[in-house]
């Protein structure tokens, strides 16, 4: 893992890559390379035993030229404002490359919520929900989880946004419990996505999917359910998965589901039976045909990227692989699905709960994985087109042509003001 990749210039990197490649003005793409707006804030709560905490908060909205800004909610001690600028670019790409009207936010509060009860966290969540008020709303800015917030959060800060404006917007927020407003599909959608993907890949490459072999790095929501949905959808065998605490590899396979379970009830992967501990990096490195990224950024750096076997890395997390990572898997014809189509079920689904907030009439989940399948699959086949008819270097430099061209597309139309 590198810590010293900042991962704001990893995306500005990554749109200067991609711009060579299309007619667009610099002075658009630089444009393009920025926040519209951030606002830092510091929160201050009661601690259940009356001290008064402080916390440093963050909400960016990076673009809004295809549509209201939108883009999940961090808790973690690693949030800083870099962090959130790079987080909201990326969502920004991200609905450009499965084609839904949004445009990209991020926010997070640098804390780690392990430390907090259930109250405080509440605390927290209300009173970030009661500053950024006047920015969001189901047309202006639409919050949804990331790492560490899930139904909970979520459905606080609807609750907080409905009362402080008196009115019912289920739509202000998505990743909702589903009496809340939420959808059907959506808990499992960012799995779903790089499952999809994955299936996809090996497709292209002519590559059998059943029996092939799958390490997860980072068992959360996005890693246990792809780990989950690539065994029991493609016929996969998952044999290491792992997180905060460590890794865990049987070469002849790890039931996904049992290790969840375990997950739960220990708070680790590691201690797994019928499976031996690794460490982290040799996770990434181990001979398998498939690797899940579904941690936390850079988490494969230029030397793990010379040693690891697998033949297709599916991004679930957002920036996994550092730029340096990057060249050297397309030189070693590594096939790397980018975080910005692998895991955009997340938002895709997020998309189909606001239109169904909005008609107030929800959808099966039947139909929520149809339709979710759909865009992926399609969006997918834009990329190989567009890598194979520009001769581009990876599937992430195709996924930001097609990206960049649409958001570039939409603020040229829009023309210029003042
Ligand atoms: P999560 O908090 O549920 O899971 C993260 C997991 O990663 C945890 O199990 C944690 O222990 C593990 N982890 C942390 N550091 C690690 C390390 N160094 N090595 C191994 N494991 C480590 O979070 P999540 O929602 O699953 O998000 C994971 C990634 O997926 C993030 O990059 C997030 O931005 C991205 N993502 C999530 C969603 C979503 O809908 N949840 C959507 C799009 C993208």
């Amino acid at each position: 893992m590198s810590t010293d990749v900042n991962p704001f210039e990893s995306l500005q990197q990554q749109i200067d890559t991609a711009a060579a490649y299309l007619d667009v003005g610099d002075d658009v793409i630089e444009r393009l390379k920025q926040p519209e707006r951030i606002l830092e804030l510091t929160l201050s709560i009661e601690r259940d035993d009356g001290e008064i905490e402080t916390f440093r908060a963050f909400r960016s909205q990076f673009n809004g030229d295809r549509g209201p800004y939108k883009g999940g909610i961090r808790y973690h001690p690693g949030v800083n404002r870099d962090e959130v600028k790079a987080l909201s670019g990326w969502m920004v790409y991200k609905c450009a490359v499965v084609d839904i009207p949004y445009g990209g936010a991020k926010g997070g509060i640098s804390l780690n919520p392990a430390d907090y009860s259930e109250a405080e966290l509440e605390r927290l969540t209300r009173s970030f929900t009661e500053e950024i008020r006047p920015i969001i709303g189901e047309d202006r800015d639409i919050p949804a989880p990331d790492v560490n917030t899930g139904q909970r959060e979520m459905n606080w800060v609807k609750d907080t946004y409905e009362t402080l404006e008196n009115t019912t917007e289920p739509g202000v927020v998505t990743g909702k419990a589903i009496d809340s407003g939420g959808s059907e599909g959506r808990v499992e959608a960012t799995g779903r996505s790089t499952m999809l993907t994955a299936r996809e890949a090996f497709d292209y490459l002519d590559l059998d999917t059943e029996g092939a072999t799958v390490a997860v790095q980072g068992y959360g929501n996005a890693g246990s359910i792809a780990a989950r949905l690539v065994e029991s959808e493609l016929d996969m065998t998952v044999v290491a998965v792992s997180d905060s605490s460590g890794a865990v590899y049987n070469p002849e396979g790890i039931d996904a589901t049992a290790v969840k379970r375990h997950k739960n009830e220990t708070g680790s992967v590691t201690g797994f039976e019928g499976a031996e501990a690794v460490s982290s990096d040799e996770l990434l490195t181990l001979d398998v045909d498939l690797l899940i990224p579904a941690a936390l950024e850079n988490a494969i750096d230029e030397r793990l990227a010379r040693d690891l076997s697998a033949d297709v890395i599916s991004e679930a997390a957002n920036g996994p692989l550092t730029p340096a990572a990057d060249e050297v898997l397309a030189d070693r014809d590594v096939l790397v699905v980018p975080d910005i189509l692998a895991n955009a079920g997340g938002v895709t689904v997020s998309y189909f709960e606001w239109v169904q907030n909005r008609q107030r009439f929800y959808w099966s989940e039947e139909r929520v994985n149809e339709e979710l399948e759909t865009l992926v699959v399609d969006a997918f086949d834009e990329l190989i087109d567009a890598y194979e008819r520009h001769e581009l270097p990876n599937l992430r430099t195709a996924a930001y042509v097609v990206a960049i061209r649409r958001v570039a597309d939409a603020y040229e139309e829009g023309g210029t003001w003042p």
